[in-house]
Parts: structure tokens; sequence; C-alpha cells
């Protein structure tokens, strides 16, 4: 099946592509196709595709296989399309926590999982660290935001306590970024600091609350390692999160009332001091060291200069892992993201068989998303080509094909020209962008565009929007039944009622937008005066917001 001469010349027309269409003889995206390959990729022979397991790693060959087909190559001087991402599981020796908060009222002991939090070591197996104590506000430099926590506290050596999350007042994506425990670990780190002690305020408790923290904490996390580069990068030894009793006493040594602190922190930065305690936590951790595999394959540019520029189409492979108590334990994952690797995929065919893009594409089936981001962020500090040539990086995450749309939510379009890119090819889907319904939450540094985003390189992470429905009669109950029911749970199946021909729509819009980003006259550039720009890609080049 082809395009209509006519569909392909508005796309022609509206991507900007000149007499000779790129297009020409492609085949379109295919919702078929997307379902063929989300069907597959969900199914229960594949167990829900945890990075580390056989499942996964039979979707990983799955995904090479197509990249095989389509004619994609291997990145840089890779071999293949796979990278080992080596992971570390971490755990704690049974009663392998004791942990004291010394004070001048004398040492008091507190129980992990009940009164503190923590997790195993990643580095070390039987540790013992000493430190005193420093309140340190939220913990966060930017100088980006004129922010600083750390300015006039001397924390070397010490253990800071800190707030978790960051001001209301940071604009969504920069409150997400500086949210992350790793930021705060690194901004610890570099100010000298060697543990973290973390608060949650009543507002912080609201989407984070300490009774989830107390039972997680402490169970088993996976991480990447890479002992190499730990040994170069300075570290924080442990990241405590303190209950609310625990809290409220250390604060009341130092004559201060933390409700208090909570209370201002809303209205303006708290200021550091030193608190009369310090803290001796023995650890004994377990570690079993294993890897997983990101995907990516390499549609080569056909422009002489500008192949050498790609964009990035990341998309996460795994699926979400809870308990398995219920009658199905097979965490599917067939929205998220199944169908996020079947759109990208049919993006990839369908442009390889359009005789390729002018700038290289590198389509990236991410490895442990769900874990933390560990695949996008591994490919992040060890690029299989160089960073400075990834012009721009545009997500795959969910396919919420419950409902036919017109509008889509961007995130990230108001920050780089990437923006206009894919309100072009919206328009080309007859959609229009609409924003954020939910700026707070910062999703914009939750999936695996965030990694690149850190890196100074612009990125997309765009949705169809939920409710904006073309023609009426439609309903949106299928949506809000997969957030609150399906979303994270062994029923995001095939069993969901998604509609193919609204998938396919969704491929088209991908398609144009990865078209038109590695097609256009000039690589995506961060507009002046943006915020994001400010912090993450301080030198780039910037253009006039239109
Ligand atoms: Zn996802």
């Amino acid at each position: 099946m082809l395009y209509s001469a006519g569909l392909r010349a508005v796309l022609a027309i509206a991507l900007g592509w000149g007499a000779q269409a790129v297009m020409a003889d492609a085949a379109p995206v295919s919702g078929e196709a997307i379902k063929a390959h989300t069907a597959f990729l969900s199914d229960d022979l594949l167990e829900g595709r945890e990075a580390g397991t056989r499942g996964y790693d039979i979707a990983a060959a799955y995904v090479a296989t197509q990249f095989a087909l389509y004619g994609l190559k291997p990145a840089g001087a890779n071999p293949d399309f796979y990278q080992k991402v080596p992971l570390r599981r971490r755990s704690l020796q049974p009663d392998g926590v004791r942990f004291e908060m010394r004070t001048k009222s004398g040492a008091q002991l507190y129980q992990n999982g009940r009164d503190i939090a923590v997790d195993a070591s990643a580095t070390t197996l039987d540790e013992v660290i000493e430190a005193d104590v420093v309140f340190a506000g939220w913990g966060i430099r930017a100088p980006g935001l004129r922010h600083d926590d750390y300015a006039g506290l001397n924390v070397r050596g010490k253990a800071v306590v800190i707030l978790e999350g960051a001001p209301a007042s940071f604009p969504g994506a920069l409150r997400a970024h500086y949210s992350w425990i790793q930021q705060k670990e690194r901004m610890a780190a570099e100010a000298g600091a060697i543990a973290l002690l973390t608060l949650k305020s009543p507002e912080r408790e609201q989407f984070s609350p300490w009774e989830r923290t107390r039972q997680a904490r402490p169970l088993p996390a996976l991480g990447w390692t890479d002992p190499a580069q730990r040994e170069h990068a300075p570290t924080i030894k442990a990241t405590i999160t303190l209950g609310p009793e625990v809290a409220r006493s250390l604060f009341a040594q130092g004559g201060r009332n933390v409700d208090e602190i909570y209370q201002q922190s809303i209205s303006s930065p708290p200021r550091g001091f030193n608190l009369p305690a310090s803290i001796r936590l023995a650890r004994k951790s377990v570690h079993e060291d294993s890897s997983t595999s990101n995907v990516i394959g390499v549609l080569p540019g056909t422009d002489a200069s500008l192949k050498n520029e790609y964009i990035v189409v990341a998309s996460h492979l795994d699926a979400w892992v809870g308990p398995k108590g219920g009658p199905d334990t097979i965490y599917n994952g067939a929205v998220d993201n199944a169908g996020g690797i079947a759109a990208m995929l049919e993006v990839a065919r369908v442009l390889s068989a359009a005789g390729g893009a002018k700038r290289s594409v590198l389509f990236f089936a991410t490895a442990a998303e769900e874990k933390g981001l560990l695949g996008s962020d591994y490919f992040v500090a060890h690029p299989l080509v160089p960073l400075h040539d990834i012009v721009g990086a545009i997500s795959v995450d969910g396919l919420m094909a419950f409902h036919d749309f017109a509008g889509i939510v961007a995130l990230g379009a108001e920050h780089s020209t990437l923006g206009e890119i894919s309100l072009v090819a919206a328009r080309s889907i007859g959609a229009v962008h609409e924003p954020d319904p939910i700026p707070g939450r910062g999703n914009l540094a939750l999936s695996d565009q965030y990694p690149f985003l850190r890196v100074g390189i612009p990125v997309l992470f765009p949705n169809p929007a939920r409710g904006s429905r073309r023609g009426g009669g439609e309903d949106v109950a299928a949506w809000d039944e997969y957030e609150s029911r399906h979303y994270h749970q062994p029923s995001d199946d095939m069993k969901l009622p998604l509609r193919w021909d609204v998938a396919e729509r969704w491929g088209q819009y991908m398609y144009a937008v990865v078209a038109g980003a590695a097609n256009g006259s000039r690589r995506p550039l961060w507009y002046e005066a943006d915020e994001l720009a400010a912090v993450f890609a301080p030198t780039a080049a910037r253009v006039k917001r239109p």
C-alpha cells in the first residue's frame, strides 16, 4: 500500500522536503504492523520482559532482527545491535544495618524499615560510616536558577540533612530533575559530603509517602555499574531517609522545630546550619552482578555532511514488574511499552523504505527504564556515537490509543525547535499541540529522554492528549480505566480495547516528527532565554522563539 499522491504531496509540503519527496516509494505506517509487534512483545511467552531475564533477551533479539530486516546498521564501531549494560543487584544482609544517632543526650539506635530507611550499598560490601550532621536545605546547587543551598556551608566529610524534592517555584521539568535522588547525591558529593539524610515534608509526603519508603527502600535494588568510572567520580556512601519521629528529635536536639522548617520551605529556601549530632551507620551488603542489553540500530543519513548528526528515537523495551500475588503474574506491558517499541519499529521501517533521511537516525530500544532509566543513562555515560553529534532525542513511551485524538501533548516543545517540528507533524495528521495537563509532575525528566536532556540535548516526549477527540461520540472511559486500573499492572495486555487505527495515526505523527527533525535544514536548537537550556546547555547555540 502506498500513500495517495495527495497525502504524499501534503506531507512533502508540510515537512518542507521540496520537490524530491523522500517519501516517494515508502509504505505508510501500518496500524496492523504496530498491533503485530505489540502482540508479540507483550505475549505471556516473554514473561514481562524484565531487565536481566530470558523474556527480555528474546524481546531484544526480536528488535535486533527487525533492525536487520530494515537495513539498519550498528552504531559507531559497535559490532552488532546490542550494547551490554552491566547491572548490579544490591541487597542487605539479614540484620545488615545498624544505625545510630549520637547527640549530647547519648546514642540512640534506630531500626531500618521502621525508624529510618536505607538500602544496600552499590559499592561496598562491609562498611562503617561516621559523620557529623549539617542541615543543607533542599540540597540543591542550581546556578541556572540562582539557587545554592550549599553556599556558606562547610559539608566536607559530613552527612547532610536535606528536604526531599525541590522548590515549587522551579519549572516542572527542573523540579523533577533536581528532585532525583541521584542528582541530589551528585550535588552533595561535589560539595564534599559523604552521606545524605533525607526528610519528607508534608507536601512531599503526598506523593512519596514515608510509609511506602519505609517498606520499599530496604528491598533489593538494581543499578548499572562501572567500577572504572566510579573510581574517578566523587560519591555519596549512603543515602538514608529519616522517618518523621527521627527527624523531629534530631532537629529538637539543635533547638529547632522541623515542622517550622517544612512550613518555611514552601515560601523560601530554608538556610542551612550545623546540627549537634553525628551518625554512625554499619552496613553489610550483598552484590549480584548480571547484565542486560540496549538494542541500537542506525539508519545512516543520506546527506554527506548532515549524516554525522544523529536524531535519537528512544523507547523502552522492558516492562514494569510489581508484586506477583494475584492469579495473573505476568506484567505484559502492552501499552507501556510494547506499543511504544512497535511504533518506533514502524517509524524505522518506513523511514528506511523511504531511502532514509539527511541526518542519521539512531533507533534505541532502551533496557531497564522501569528500574530508573538505567539503559539510557548507561548509553549517555558510554555513548556509541559522540554525544556532541546527537542533536535531538525523541521518546516513544506508551501507546495511548484508546480514543482518536485531536491534540498532542508534546513535552519539551516549548524549549527548542523540536516543538516547531512537532507542530508541523501534528498538523500533517490533523492534530494540534495541547498544553501539559500536569506540568508540576515534570514528566520531561521522568522517561528515557531525560539522560539526553541532562547532557544538553534538545528533547521531545510526545503523547496523544486525553479527551481531545475528533468527531465526537467516543468517550474517554477506556483511557481513564487504563490509567486507574491497568497501568503498571498484569492487565496491561492485548485484552485492552486498543484502537489500531488510532495507533496508526499516532505512528504517522511519530514518523513525521522523526523525519522532520532528521531532514530539517538546521539541527534542532534551544530557544534563547530558555530555562532548561540555561541549566543543561548553557553554552549551546540558541535561536529566537517564534
Ligand atoms: Zn513507560
